[in-house]
């Protein structure tokens, strides 16, 4: 008799064949159904609470996902999707999820049909391709300028809970700062050149755009001046006080007279710190290590604000900024290790000093400084800045738009049923799978804006054979299948093939697995 042949541990949990494959596929949807209620400008928000009480309000297809603390593993594939999504081009992380789920239980129909796993693969990445190019077939032609930015801007905002006078200026400041950061060659952006600062205490539409950088620090003493002008500025990265340390001193002191002496030694030194920035002609000093009280007193007396003990990410921002050098030592400080700010001006927000750096026009850090009225306003409007500013840089980056409102969806959808012909054998049934799943858009932007799912999508075909472009556009209360580019509504080609690229890769990885094999 033949011994059993122990391969894995015992506890190992062993899953394969269609069962492997149907958890996968269930577990992937159900991701997917998660965010689908907030798609577009009518979807809906969800609360998320994690296990010590934090709430989350939020509309943002990657947050929720992040937030939910998934533990399958091909649904964990699902969220990686959202979140390189995310980080690729920031925004359209919930069609992303919607279009791998829908392609997965798209898939599953067909596998129970007895197509092969390996065919559906191949056929979906022929319609991928199909996809791609219907795409570009949907370029908005023209410049993208500021005007097509802002439109990029609101339509990734809308329905983000912001309230429609904030998208407005939100859209604009968000705009505002991209263009004055871009490269005027390029175009290309740095994103750390743009910063985001919150604070609660106003509403979302008393955002505004600082031509430089804001901090949350305050004076390191009560007697320096809060706003100085036309700023000379120096960053030290050493601390200010008497020098202590680097040899080991030690006084003997066997007499009054000699504590007086070594005070005011101490004393002196102090002030000659003082004394040596300002006869550089510093008026502001960001320290990113300690400034002592009486040095502190001091530079108040020489009428000099210092921060002291700045975070390193501030001072380096503050640096950019100004143009100023961090210095480790200020005893051979030059006027060409210091910086300028227009103006430094420190403000009492909400409670806090809020510390504003403005530079000059062609300031090269920009910060977006987002207000709302309670923490969770001001954290979602925080994220659908983020939004807008990835898909404001996506678009001024390459300076391609396409319609938003399904229009694309509804393009690929026409172009793979009719291209389905061309693919041979089983693959074919693939892409149109592909296309029907590519439809789950605007029938979730339907559904979720009140339409009768199946109705509009009939429309919606109609209008894009006789028209070329159609999609379902959501204006306040109204909605309408027509021309989106003539409502201002699009997106940045980059969100689009980048979430059909991700979609794909990740429902064909998860089809591809037959086998589950977990460790215990
Ligand atoms: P995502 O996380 O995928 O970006 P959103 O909730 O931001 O999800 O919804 C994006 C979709 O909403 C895009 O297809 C976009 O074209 C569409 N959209 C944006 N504004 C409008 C509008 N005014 N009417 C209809 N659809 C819109
Ligand atoms: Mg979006």
């Amino acid at each position: 008799m033949q011994q059993p042949l122990y391969v894995l541990a015992e506890s190992t949990q062993r899953t394969s064949g269609a069962d492997a494959r149907r958890s996968n596929v269930a577990a992937g949807r159900a991701v997917a159904n998660a965010v689908r209620t907030t798609l577009g400008p009518r979807g809906m928000d969800k609360m998320l609470v994690d296990s010590s009480g934090g709430v989350v309000v939020t509309n943002d297809g990657a947050t929720i996902l992040k937030e939910m603390d998934i533990e399958h593993p091909a649904a964990q594939m699902l969220v990686e999707v959202a979140e390189s999504q995310e980080a690729e081009v920031g925004d359209g992380t919930t069609t992303a999820a919607v279009l791998a789920g829908e392609l997965l239980a798209r898939a599953e129909d067909l596998l129970d049909d007895d197509v092969h796993a390996t065919a559906v693969v191949e056929g979906y990445h022929e319609a991928l391709r199909l996809a791609l190019d219907a795409v570009d077939g949907m370029l908005v032609g023209g410049e993208v300028d500021r005007e097509a930015l802002l439109t990029v801007a609101e339509s990734a905002m809308t329905g983000k809970g912001t309230g429609d006078i904030a998208t407005g200026v939100l859209a604009g400041i968000v705009v505002d700062a991209v263009l004055q950061v871009a490269d005027d060659d390029d175009r290309r952006v740095n994103r750390d050149d743009i910063r985001v600062f919150t604070r609660t205490g106003a509403s979302a539409a008393a955002a505004e755009l600082v031509r430089g950088v804001v901090f949350e620090e305050e004076p390191a003493n009560d007697n320096m001046p809060r706003s100085v002008e036309e700023a000379t500025v120096a960053v030290l990265d050493t601390k200010l006080d008497v020098r202590s340390g680097e040899v080991d001193t030690e006084y003997t002191i066997t007499s009054v007279d000699q504590l007086d002496a070594a005070l005011s030694a101490e004393d002196a030194e102090r002030r000659t710190i003082a004394e040596t920035l300002s006869a550089a002609g510093v008026d502001v000093v960001f320290c990113s290590k300690k400034i002592s009280d009486p040095v502190a007193a001091y530079l108040a007396d020489a009428g000099i604000l210092a921060f002291s003990n700045v975070k390193a990410s501030e001072a380096r921002a503050f640096a950019r900024s100004t143009g100023a050098r961090r210095l480790g030592t200020i005893d051979d400080i030059e006027a060409s290790d210091l910086g300028t700010a227009a103006s430094i001006r420190v403000e009492k927000h909400a409670g806090d000093d809020v510390t504003f750096v403005e530079g000059n026009d062609d300031s090269r850090t920009v910060t977006l400084y987002v207000r709302g009225s309670t923490d969770h306003v001001v954290d979602e409007t925080e994220r659908a800045v983020d939004d807008a500013l990835g898909v404001v840089v996506a678009a001024h980056e390459d300076g391609e738009i396409v319609p938003g409102a399904g229009a694309v969806e509804v393009a690929i959808a026409d172009r793979l049923r009719s291209g389905a012909n061309a693919v041979t054998g089983r693959k074919a049934l693939a892409v149109e799978a592909f296309a029907d799943a590519v439809d789950a858009v605007p029938r979730t932007l339907a559904e979720n804006a009140g339409l009768d799912p199946i109705d509009a999508l009939v429309d919606l075909r109609a209008h894009h054979d006789s028209e070329g472009v159609a999609g379902i556009v959501i204006d306040g209360p109204s909605v309408a299948i027509t021309d989106p580019r003539d409502e201002h509504v699009v997106d940045p080609v980059a969100v689009k093939r980048e979430a059909l690229e991700s979609a794909t890769e990740a429902a064909t990885m998860i089809l591809r697995i037959d086998d589950v094999i977990a460790a215990n």
